[in-house]
Formats: C-alpha cells, sequence, structure tokens
C-alpha cells in the first residue's frame, strides 16, 4: 500500500465529461479509443481504464506490460498495443492483447506464431507512416502485406491506422492534410483487395479539434481526457483531471544571512518563514521549478519554491502565508497552475503529467 502523503487526485467527473466533450465532437457512430499509456499520463492507468471500460470502445497503451496490468485487473475491453516488440508477442497472446504490426520483421515474427499457435482471426493492427518517420509501413508495402494476408485465416486486421506529425500546429495544415490523403489511399487499397473492412483511424486529441472530418471510424484520444486540448480556448472547454496535493512537514522561521537548500541557494535578505513539501523532483517537478520560478498553493495563496528542488521535497516562502504544520499544500489543481509548470519547466504538458512519478499515491476520485 502506498501511503505517501503526497497524492495525485484523479478527478473522474472531469475524466466523463472530457470523454463527452470528445463524443460530441463526432459522429455517434465513430468508436472512441482511450489512450491510457504512460500510467494513463501519469495518473493511474489501470483505475483510469476501470472507471471509463464501460464508457469507450478500446484502450490503447504503448508497451505490452502495460496491456498485461490492465488485463490483470480484469479490464475486458479490447487492448492496442502501439509498440509491441518481437520477444513481447506471446505474452501479447497470453493476455488477449492486439498487436500493432508496424514492419515486417514484426509482422512475420506474428504471423509465424499465429500459424504455429495456431490462432483464428486473431485481431492484429497495421500501422502506416504518412509522414511522421517514427513508426509503420510504407505505402509501397501494401501488395506484399496483402498477399501474406491472403487466405491465412490466422489473423484478422482488425485495423489499418496512422498518425499525425503535427495535428495541433495549424501552420503544417498542409502537411496533415496530406497525410490525411495518404491514409485514405492507402485504406483504399486495403478495402479493394481484403475482402473485409478493418477500422480505419488516424486522429489523435488535436486531430479531433482540427480535422475532425477525418475522424474515419474510430478516434484515439489521450491528452484531450486529462483536460488538454489544443489551445487556452479549447482546454478551457475541458476539466482538469490531475490535482497533486501534499502536505506541509515542517516550518523554519530564518534569520537575514541564513540560505535555504543545498548548495545554499535561496539566501534570506529579511526574516523569512520557510515551509518543507514531501514533494521533490524524484516525484516528477523539474529542478528548473526551484529559485522562485514555480510555486504551490497554500491556504489559497501563492507560496514560491525557495532555493533547488531537491529529490524529495521542497522548501516555500510562507513568511506571509497563515498556516502550519499538516496543512494542505496544492501543487496544481487546474490546467493553468499545470501549463506554468510545464512552461517554467521548459517543456510541455505532456511531459509534466507524465513525469508524475510512481512514487506519488494515485487516488481516483
Ligand atoms: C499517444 C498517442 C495518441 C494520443 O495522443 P494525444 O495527443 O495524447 O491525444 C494517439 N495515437 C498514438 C499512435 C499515440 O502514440
Amino acid at each position: 500500500m502506498n501511503n505517501h502523503v503526497t497524492v495525485l487526485e484523479i478527478d473522474s467527473n472531469a475524466l466523463l465529461h472530457n470523454l463527452n466533450y470528445f463524443k460530441q465532437k463526432i459522429k455517434p457512430e465513430t468508436k472512441i479509443l482511450a489512450v491510457v499509456k504512460a500510467f494513463g499520463y501519469g495518473s493511474d492507468g489501470v483505475q483510469v481504464a476501470q472507471f471509463l471500460e464501460d464508457k469507450v470502445d478500446y484502450f490503447a497503451v504503448a508497451y505490452t506490460q502495460e496491456g498485461v496490468a490492465l488485463r490483470q485487473s480484469k479490464i475486458k475491453t479490447p487492448i492496442l498495443v502501439l509498440h509491441p516488440q518481437i520477444p513481447n508477442l506471446q505474452t501479447i497472446v497470453d493476455y488477449r492483447l492486439e498487436p500493432n504490426l508496424y514492419n515486417f520483421k514484426i509482422f512475420n515474427a506474428f504471423l509465424t506464431l499465429a500459424d504455429e499457435m495456431p490462432l483464428m482471426n486473431y485481431p492484429i493492427h497495421l500501422k502506416f507512416n504518412t509522414g511522421l518517420n517514427r513508426l509503420g509501413f510504407w505505402h509501397t508495402d501494401i501488395p506484399k502485406i496483402l498477399t501474406d494476408l491472403n487466405g491465412f485465416n490466422h489473423v484478422k486486421v482488425q485495423s489499418i491506422f496512422s498518425h499525425l506529425a503535427a495535428s495541433e500546429d495549424l501552420e503544417e495544415k498542409e502537411f496533415s492534410i496530406n497525410q490525411l490523403n495518404n491514409f485514405a489511399y492507402i485504406a483504399q487499397q486495403f478495402y479493394k483487395h481484403l475482402g473485409y473492412e478493418p477500422l480505419l483511424h488516424i486522429l489523435n486529441t488535436s486531430g479531433v479539434v482540427n480535422y475532425v472530418k477525418a475522424q474515419f471510424d474510430m478516434v484515439r484520444v489521450g491528452i484531450g481526457l486529462y483536460g488538454f486540448g489544443n489551445d487556452e480556448k479549447e482546454t478551457a472547454q475541458l476539466k482538469n483531471t490531475h490535482n497533486l496535493k501534499s502536505i506541509i512537514s515542517q516550518i523554519h522561521l530564518i534569520q537575514p544571512g541564513e540560505t535555504v537548500g543545498y548548495n545554499r541557494a535561496f539566501v534570506a535578505k529579511s526574516p523569512t518563514k520557510s515551509a518543507t513539501i514531501p514533494v521533490g523532483h524524484a516525484d516528477g517537478l523539474s529542478r528548473k521549478l526551484g529559485n522562485k520560478k514555480g510555486y504551490v498553493l497554500i491556504n489559497n495563496q501563492k507560496a514560491k519554491i525557495i532555493g533547488n528542488v531537491c529529490m524529495d521535497m521542497i522548501m516555500v516562502d510562507v513568511t506571509k502565508i497563515d498556516c502550519k504544520e499538516g496543512d494542505e499544500v496544492i501543487i496544481f489543481n487546474n490546467q493553468k497552475m499545470i501549463q506554468h509548470i510545464a512552461d517554467v519547466s521548459e517543456t510541455i504538458v505532456y511531459e509534466t503529467l507524465t513525469a508524475i512519478s510512481q512514487r506519488v499515491k494515485k487516488v481516483l476520485n
């Protein structure tokens, strides 16, 4: 049992609100895949999936082990493993996970396994590279794929998909539309020769926001479920799901000339009251937040982080705040605070959220 007093509260009402927000953007018949990789974007993939299980059509995880964790928690929903590796294919089958097959090496390995076991119509997903140049077959691979699949009933192509490189960036609209067109062409080739019609999907969160007409049969929503759209306006429509809280462990009264923390980075110019909070860079707070760049909320007031962020602690300036040891500390509880942390940390909210470490206790409310 994790009894760390630093707790990430996951707001299930917010998750539901965000899911419904994306549902109302798409056609009623379009399926929804909830992306719960990386522990549900730094929350708790299992708890999030348990809550969403009866509300979505699919889950996706990045790695096999993440899918195994969902199955071990009795999740029955189909689970797409976005980035499987050959040594994991047997585990994928054992847990009835559905592999993305992205090149001939893993495609052939899976077909061999499917033949040997043997499997019957086992769902596989084929990913195509349309410009991200990360994972996926080339469109020129289609004839060979079709030949290999011809008459091979051990697997069934459950879906064909691709991923946009810059869906959030309207300056790259031409590139994105080209990707969408390439994908439509690839899908057409399959529909013509496969004899059945796999699901098609290409849109992530910002894809749904900017290119909703290209929703095909399913959309893959990740960051949007957790409260972030492309821009402030979109994000304002969503609710924050990640609330990081802690408590004051200790208060120090510091005299002018005394210092706080490692390397004596904070030097008191006047009498200062500091509070020590049990959350540090090992919990996911960047060291860039130190030295008054970041803040927390204590009794509704901003308390700046003074000195360096330690591995397990931060110290904050509470000179002007009426507070005592044991009081609640809010590290973030809305999107603006998370965005601020991301900005100061010189990164994006995806990294700020997923950085929340396994040491932090996770509670879905
Ligand atoms: C992570 C991921 C998503 C989700 O993207 P968001 O921007 O978080 O919505 C969708 N598809 C693939 C292939 C991914 O890797």
